[in-house]
């Protein structure tokens, strides 16, 4: 976005007085209303940080299914690698509560007694997804 000298001297004079003006919302606020950005010129964002999560909450609304089919895409291609390199981790809650059964098959989570003793799986295998 190029800016005429006229804007740019409106622009400094506000910087001096620690204003900034917003487009989005056509107000004038003080610098401490706008996030940092190291990627522009006077290191903050464009908008104002409540202008910023109106567009944010807007955005997400709009792709809601696009970001999650995102995610759900990341989550594969990531955390499996992620867990790979850190075999060490236990991969969820679910198994960490898997592993506790193993160790005590009475204990249940609320706090209660297990009727039927816990069934032990297999540890540490990948998970076989079901036969279609
Ligand atoms: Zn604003």
């Amino acid at each position: 976005m190029t800016m005429t000298t006229k804007e740019r001297i409106k622009r400094n004079e506000l910087y001096e007085k620690g204003l900034k003006y917003c487009p989005h919302c056509k107000k004038i606020k003080p610098l401490s209303a706008f996030g940092k950005d190291h990627s522009s010129l006077d290191r903050l964002k464009c908008e104002c940080r409540s202008c910023r999560t109106l567009l944010h909450n807007d955005y997400q609304r709009r792709n809601r299914e696009r970001l999650r089919l995102y995610m759900r895409e990341y989550m594969r291609k990531y955390m499996r690698e992620y867990m790979r390199k850190h075999p060490q981790m236990e991969h969820s809650a679910r198994d960490r509560y898997r592993k506790k059964c193993a160790e005590n098959p009475e204990y249940l989570p609320n706090g209660k007694k297990r009727e039927k003793p816990f069934r032990v799986l297999k540890q540490n295998g990948p998970r076989k997804r079901a036969k279609k």
